[in-house]
């Protein structure tokens, strides 16, 4: 079996990777887009060591040259990322890049260099990176992972093939954490609610799906996740007799919500949730983020108008902006109750 089979979901992506390393028709660089934890490192893994196995069905995940570079031990598979004191990859470490990439690989027949965050290139970077693309030195791979390919110049997009990875399904996902993950099968186990919403928030993500089941990790989403869902409720029928009393009460002091974290996290769940809302007025058909199904969205949508929504999901995000600037945790519930209320009722 090779390492490729384990890769969960996007079979046509996996095949396309397949033929290209076997029929000898690999391009020189691939950008590999996708959300947080959707597995583009370990894609770019097992494309390296697929290079490398040199047993049937490559890569056996079994020899010492795919053992390495699993583990990313091996001299010719390199991450660049930015320097430790910047957000941004700059272009003196693509410079460094050129000088390397006139060095044969150590081991193997290709050395590459991956990039995990390719997108936190700015735009100075990939120009250099460019003229490496343009005229790339034999026996070197490029893998760009970026979360969004909006961040990368069009002259990068044009040079490298872009494998997109797509979300997975809730199914996929709950099956395949239950069968490889111990965490989340405790979870599973003594609260399956939460397991279940942690899966529904991961948005089709692996590898966040294993960070929400994780106590350490993420304590406290289902509530929340309860918190948002009770919220937009009383805030639709706040224009019911008792409603705009109702929404405040509940709004302005959030009993269960009592961490930062928290409110935060109920922020952008109420955020989600909008752009769930929105998309539900405005598609036939999405992929919904906060809400159990589309229909379930497309019902409290009627409550809405878009005009409101989108006032709404510009609130969300600030008052989440303001939250990191450290704004009082009862101040922050209490003004964005209001101007909720306001937004509501067109005041
Ligand atoms: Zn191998």
């Amino acid at each position: 079996m090779s390492g490729f089979d384990s890769f969960l979901g996007n079979n046509a992506l996996i095949s396309r990777v397949r033929e290209d390393i076997s029929g000898g028709s690999l391009s020189h660089a691939y950008i590999i887009e996708g959300a947080r934890g959707s597995g583009k490192r370990t894609l770019a893994k097992l494309i390296c060591a697929a290079l490398a196995c040199r047993e049937d069905d490559s890569p056996c995940m079994k020899c010492l040259s795919c053992d390495k570079i699993m583990r990313e031990q091996s001299p010719d598979v390199i991450y660049v990322e930015a320097d430790r004191d910047k957000v941004q990859l700059g272009v003196d470490v693509i410079r460094r890049i050129r000088g390397d990439a006139v060095f044969r690989a150590n081991d193997l027949d290709v050395k590459t260099y991956v990039f995990p965050a390719a997108d936190t290139m700015n735009a100075q970077a990939q120009n250099a990176l460019l003229k490496l693309l343009e005229e790339p030195p034999d026996g070197i791979l490029f893998l760009l992972l970026c979360e969004n390919t909006g961040n990368l110049l069009p002259t990068i997009l044009s040079r490298a093939p872009v494998l997109r990875l797509e979300p997975l399904s809730d199914r996929m996902i709950s099956d395949w954490l239950l069968e490889n993950d111990g965490t989340a099968r405790e979870l599973a186990a003594s609260d399956r609610e939460e397991f279940d919403v942690a899966v529904r928030m991961s948005g089709g993500s692996l590898g966040a799906a294993r960070e929400l089941c994780d106590p350490k990790l993420a304590a406290g989403c289902l509530k929340s996740w309860r918190a948002a869902e009770e919220y937009l409720k009383l805030l639709a029928g706040r224009q019911k007799p008792g409603g705009e009393l109702a929404f405040f009460e509940y709004a302005a002091r959030l009993p269960d919500i009592k961490q930062r974290s928290e409110l935060s996290e109920l922020y952008s769940l109420l955020g989600a949730a909008v752009r769930d809302l929105t998309a539900a007025k405005l598609t036939h058909s999405f992929r919904p983020e906060f809400f159990v199904s589309e229909d379930e969205a497309r019902e409290l949508s009627h409550d809405y108008t878009s005009m409101r929504l989108m006032r709404l999901f510009d609130l969300f995000s600030q008052a989440s902006d303001e939250l990191d600037g450290n704004v009082n945790l009862q101040l922050s519930k209490t003004r964005t109750a209001m101007r909720a209320s306001a937004i509501i009722s067109g005041r």
